[in-house]
């Protein structure tokens, strides 16, 4: 099998400053609030949500963490050599459109997979078929997230036709809540009642050898009724509820903070335009400040004119539009700036006009998707 490189390609001007202990604290927040038998599984897909997949397993490897979550094989083969004593489970679900010697190397590797349908049971069989490997799975059901889980009946034939397949190890039941992160809980309790209505019907929490799980973040935060045996929590471990939140049960705090440095100065007369198609005309004579970061790092277009960043202890406007690598801000107002101060393009707090929950609003959008598109070659700095 292919060794696939990772980016290796650095800017050391961008930087994304981590800090362990923030990351440490907010996972034993959040394990706080289960009880003290319940696993806890850090999602670190997506590049550990844009913070850097490497620097956030090398941290949380000695931390309150029994299992590390990715989407994908290649995720999880990237983050094999880091880990011990943690299980990694994939959680994209065994299917027929992956070589039989991926399923092997999951074996091998001792990757925890799931299962969420009869030709993925059957393509792991033949994967296996005649090899002394065992594979773990977890069997993922559909309870209303329509997304990946296997319909109930299915997944009781599964579970059926398992019995007899020496190299499958049945270790996990999991579902997945569509809706945990809103304000209204009804549909996320339908799906509790579904998947145990699915437990109970084949005793499945009678066999303690089973993980169950289920929540999300938004769930382990909101639902204690449903952290049954694992919690598996990605957005809250980096110190975001899954949408700000008023009261919440558990603190965290944002773990990275992302900055790059002022590169030049410049005078904008009043009247002159700024950027690409002239969207920002000054109003008044105006000091410019040029950073080295735009779409292509991440920092979206619709920032345009719209968002801000702090440079000192002032919150200054991005004028003009985001390019690809460059951006304007206005300094005007700032006093003594000086080429090569650095300016915070995410902070580190939930309430800053340039917070990931303020720039998720200016761009429509949640701040996982403003945190995943902070790009790999931006440095990460651990603190
Ligand atoms: C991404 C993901 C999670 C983590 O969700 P957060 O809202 O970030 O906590 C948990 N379970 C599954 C199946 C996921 O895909």
């Amino acid at each position: 099998m292919k060794v696939y490189r990772a980016q290796s390609f650095i800017r050391p001007d961008l930087q994304a400053h981590l800090y362990s202990e923030r990351l440490l604290k907010n996972a034993a927040a959040l394990r706080s609030l289960c009880p003290e038998e319940t696993k806890f599984c850090a999602v670190v897909k997506a590049n550990a949500y844009g913070h850097g997949v490497r620097e956030v397993v090398n941290i949380l490897k000695n931390g309150p963490v029994d299992f590390f979550a990715v989407a994908a094989f290649y995720e999880a083969l990237h983050i094999r050599p880091l880990v011990r004593r943690q299980r990694i489970l994939i959680l994209e679900p065994i299917n027929s459109s992956q070589p039989l010697d991926q399923i092997r190397m999951c074996a091998k590797a001792d990757f925890d997979c799931v299962l969420s349908s009869l030709d993925g049971l059957e393509w792991a069989r033949k994967a296996l078929e005649g090899t002394d490997h065992i594979l773990r799975f977890h069997l993922n059901v559909e309870t209303g997230m329509g997304r990946c889980g296997m319909d109930p009946g299915s997944a009781g034939r599964l579970l059926e036709q398992v019995g007899s397949c020496p190299m499958l190890r049945h270790v996990g039941v999991m579902t997945h809540f569509a809706t945990a992160d809103e304000e209204d809980l009804c549909y996320a309790y339908e799906q509790k009642k579904r998947f145990e209505a699915f437990l109970d019907a084949h005793r499945l929490k009678d066999r303690p050898d089973l993980l169950i799980h289920a929540c999300n973040s938004a769930a382990a935060i909101k639902m204690p009724q449903v952290h049954y045996r694992m919690v598996r929590c990605g957005i809250s471990l980096y110190g975001y509820y899954s949408r700000p939140m008023k009261e919440p049960p558990a603190e965290l705090r944002p773990v990275l903070k992302l900055q790059a440095p002022i590169t030049h100065l410049k005078k904008i007369p009043a009247g002159q335009s700024v950027g690409y198609g002239r969207s920002f005309i000054a109003q008044r004579d105006t000091l410019g400040g040029v950073i080295p970061l735009g779409y292509a790092d991440g920092y979206r277009r619709a920032f345009s004119n719209r968002a801000v960043m702090k440079v000192g202890d002032r919150f200054v406007p991005v004028i003009g539009r985001v390019c690809m690598d460059q951006l304007i801000v206005d300094l005007t107002d700032v006093p003594g700036v000086e080429l090569g101060a650095m300016a915070t393009i995410i902070d580190d707090v939930h309430d800053s006009p340039c917070g990931a929950y303020a720039l998720a609003e200016q761009a429509d959008t949640i701040c996982y998707e403003i945190l995943t598109m902070i790009h790999a070659h931006v440095h990460r700095i651990v603190h």
